[in-house]
């Protein structure tokens, strides 16, 4: 049978150096807590990302849901209903009604300028995301949330070394968080982070993640178990290694598929934006089934039928699952272009090692619709 191929493959380090990380962590006997891996994962990864101070996380949605711990966020925050659930669901652990803004058609990001209608006294932050690691309007969301006096916290786990304009795009807002995730474009297995501007900011945030301990016997603050341990570690600091290789095949693979896949009539995808660097974390693609002759779904099937697993990232709208569907904001006619984006797309294969033969099976695929 031919072989299956899904819409991301994890890089892995080579696993000799992994067991030699391995013999290293038995030798320390030190499993987890802040030991000498996490610590130099961290300093490495600042350094790498151009961040000021990062803490690493055991799972991006911990780490979400402790951003805004950390910033004692409640009431109502403005939010985007295309997104990963766990976006949604952070607010919802902390007792926080997610209040749906509907997203722009160039970016799929948040639409900056339908947030400040969604304002009121109960607002106190807003919690974009870079989805498919473009840039927010982060200019613009500054703007209004400086005038309200709102706190802004990214969900950049798509955004792993993007930059706008030279600058970590992770360095925009209060707080950013990261995924390292298996299928993101820099794994711990699991794992994620959390990006502060200030000693004091991260500080607090590494209390929170270990229970709320500040030392042995105070407790500051109601805490979570959300601590990376040392195996995520040495694997991410393997992993760092090669990112920057990794990400290089990941454009060569997005640029492939651009030049298979124009000027297919209703196929639409993303292009490059102007100064920014970008990751290659998916390559959506979108059916206009006027156009196209053909919905969404349908070609969803026909690619799995020829053994191609391309996933619907984002649908159903995180605004469309039961738990948030009954919330005034969460329906359909605010959220036009939220709605129709998510009956379009559809993210094809990407990952370093894709080969170029599949990439141009898929696009013959789809040409020949
Ligand atoms: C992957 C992802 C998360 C969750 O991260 P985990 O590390 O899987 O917990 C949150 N938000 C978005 C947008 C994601 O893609």
């Amino acid at each position: 049978m031919e072989k299956k191929i899904f819409v991301t493959q994890p890089s892995l380090p080579p696993l000799k150096e992994f067991v030699k990380s391995l013999e290293k962590i038995w030798d320390n006997k030190w499993l987890t807590n802040n030991g000498k891996f996490h610590q130099e994962l961290e300093k490495k990864l600042s350094d790498y990302l151009g961040v000021k101070y990062i803490s690493l996380f055991s799972n991006g949605t911990l780490a979400l849901i402790t951003a805004l711990q950390t910033l004692r966020i409640t009431g109502e925050v403005i939010t985007t209903p295309y997104s990963f659930v766990a976006t949604t669901h952070a607010l919802h652990w902390n007792g926080i009604k997610p209040v749906f803004c509907d997203i722009e058609a160039k970016t799929m990001n948040i639409n900056a300028e339908k947030i400040e209608a969604l304002i009121t006294p109960k607002t106190t932050a807003i919690l974009p995301v870079h989805v498919y690691g473009n840039p927010c309007d982060v200019k613009k969301i500054e703007e209004i949330a400086d005038i309200y006096g709102l706190k802004v916290i990214y969900d950049a786990a798509h955004a792993f070394n993007v930059k706008l304009e030279d600058e970590s795009i992770l360095n925009f807002g209060d707080l950013s968080i990261l995924s390292f995730h298996a299928t993101k474009v820099f794994n711990t297995i699991e794992g994620g982070a959390i990006i502060s501007p200030d000693a004091k900011t991260k500080k607090r945030i590494d209390f929170l993640k270990n229970f709320g301990f500040a030392d042995e016997t105070t407790v500051i603050a109601p805490g979570i178990n959300a601590k990376m341990n040392e195996v995520q570690s040495a694997f991410g600091l393997l992993q760092l290694k090669y990112v920057d290789e990794q990400i290089k095949k990941r454009q060569e693979v997005a640029y492939h598929y651009r030049k298979n896949l124009e000027n297919i009539n209703g196929l639409n995808f993303l292009e490059d934006l102007e100064n920014i660097k970008h990751n290659y974390a998916y390559f959506p693609i979108f059916i206009d089934y006027k156009k196209y002759g053909k919905s969404r779904d349908e070609v969803y099937e026909i690619l799995k039928k020829e053994n191609i697993n391309g996933r619907r990232y984002f649908y159903p709208l995180i605004s469309n699952f039961p738990t948030y569907k009954g919330l005034p904001s969460a329906n359909k006619s605010n959220l036009p272009i939220a709605n129709k984006i998510a009956q379009e797309v559809i993210c094809l294969p990407m990952y370093a090692d894709l080969e170029k033969n599949i990439i141009e099976k898929i696009a013959k695929i789809l040409k020949n619709n």
